[in-house]
């Protein structure tokens, strides 16, 4: 970072114009971004599967079988074994327990959850970059961040729990978070609220991140404890690439690797002239199935037949937003259901919101099973 300052209060709040007067100063830091999180992911796995990559999903990892001391195979949940000679342990929250799997005991996954609050969009009082508080030891402190979308978003907090599957959010977690934020500005409101939730870091006890491989356990490398890092993902992929080859992995580079990746064209970024010309092509894109966020139907099929497909209610929303917005998925969620078994050709009572065990239709009702018996 070349280009930061220290400025007055008073450049401060040219900046930020909602900023609290009791602001002394600050330090202002032009090129810091955001970016949009999900699209990252998926862009980078729709690129990794159209390259040849194999994604499992809902599949676990239930045990890891070592000949010689060397990594063999790796046994999951459904019955798929993967025969391998290397795995890199990335597990999150869950890696100790993977690592204890190759006898690997010398740390343990710790639960540090952090609350968050996203907001609206168009707020009067919605500053255009990222406004934090100092940088404490434990975490860069509750933030106020102005998201790709338009929204705002509040937090997270610090919160040790004991589980790490533990993702409820508290009244007093909630308070934390905006008293925090309203010492920076006053006028932020949690009735302009859309939603609230708790995301859970991985880290680990003894703390630091983890980039290694075990001499004693060939073959096993892990990168975890890596904690408030999704910045970091392509660095950390560099050092693992590295110590892959240190451990003997032959890497070939691929000759016809393709490094294009074409995402879903989204109808409310388009001008009026293109949305004419995407309906009159195909009039899905007339349906429009999210009104909050100005999705249509079109876009929603495209993510269902797309790598990686999407095909729960949540997969949907975080490729195309149907569902993000201030309804939270009350009026689109039915109608994206509905598209799903559909484009899916299964029951609609298989449709999930996340992973099975969440299935959104519980049974047919009345009115419809007596036409099924007629
Ligand atoms: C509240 C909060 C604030 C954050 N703030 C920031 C920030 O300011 N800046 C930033 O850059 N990052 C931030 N992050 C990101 C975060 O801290 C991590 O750095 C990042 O998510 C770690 O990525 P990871 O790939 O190591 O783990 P994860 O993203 O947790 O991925 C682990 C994966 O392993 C899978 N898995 C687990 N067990 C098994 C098993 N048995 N079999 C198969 N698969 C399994 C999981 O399903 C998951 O997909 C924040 C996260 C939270 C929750």
């Amino acid at each position: 970072v070349y280009d930061a300052e220290l400025v007055s209060a008073e450049r401060a709040k040219e900046i930020v114009p909602s900023l609290s007067d009791e602001v002394r100063g600050g330090f202002w830091v032009p090129r810091d971004a955001v970016i949009d999180v999900f699209e990252m992911v998926y862009a980078s796995m729709q690129n990794a599967m159209e390259n040849g990559v194999k994604l499992l999903l809902n599949t676990a990892v239930k045990d890891i079988q070592l000949e010689n001391g060397r990594i063999q195979r790796v046994l999951t949940d459904n019955g798929y074994e993967i025969e391998t000679s290397y795995i890199v342990n990335c597990a999150g929250c869950f890696a100790s327990g993977i690592s204890r799997m190759v006898g690997v005991d010398d740390y343990s996954n710790v639960a540090k959850a952090g609350e968050i609050y996203i907001l609206d969009k168009n707020l009067p009082y919605a500053p255009s970059c990222l406004v934090n508080p100092l940088p404490k030891p434990e975490s860069r402190g509750i933030l106020i961040v102005p998201t790709v979308h338009g929204n705002t978003l509040l937090g997270p907090n610090v919160e040790y729990r004991d589980d790490v599957e533990d993702t409820a959010t508290t009244r007093a977690g909630l308070e934390q978070v905006l008293k925090s934020v309203q010492r920076r500005i006053p006028q932020i409101s949690a009735a302009d609220s859309v939603t609230q939730f708790t995301g859970v870091r991985p880290t680990s006890d003894p703390g630091g991140w983890k980039m290694r491989a075990i001499p004693e356990v060939k073959g096993y490398l892990e990168a975890v404890g890596i904690t408030g890092a999704f910045g970091a993902g392509p660095a950390i992929a560099v050092t693992m690439r590295e110590l892959l080859i240190e451990n003997g992995l032959k890497l070939k580079k691929k000759k016809n690797w393709d490094p294009v990746r074409v995402g879903i064209r989204r109808f409310n970024q388009m001008s009026q002239k293109e949305r004419n010309e995407y309906v009159a092509r195909d009039p899905l894109y007339g349906h429009i199935i999210c009104r909050c966020e100005t999705v249509t139907e079109a876009e929603i099929v495209e993510a269902i037949h797309r790598v990686p497909p999407a095909q729960t209610l949540d997969a949907i929303k975080r490729r195309v937003r149907a569902g993000m917005g201030r309804c939270q998925a009350g009026f689109c969620s039915p109608r994206v259901v509905e598209i799903l078994a559909r484009e899916m050709k299964v029951p609609i009572e298989t449709i999930c919101k996340n992973e099975p065990g969440s299935e959104i239709v519980v049974r047919r009702n009345r009115m419809e099973r007596k036409d099924e018996n007629a």
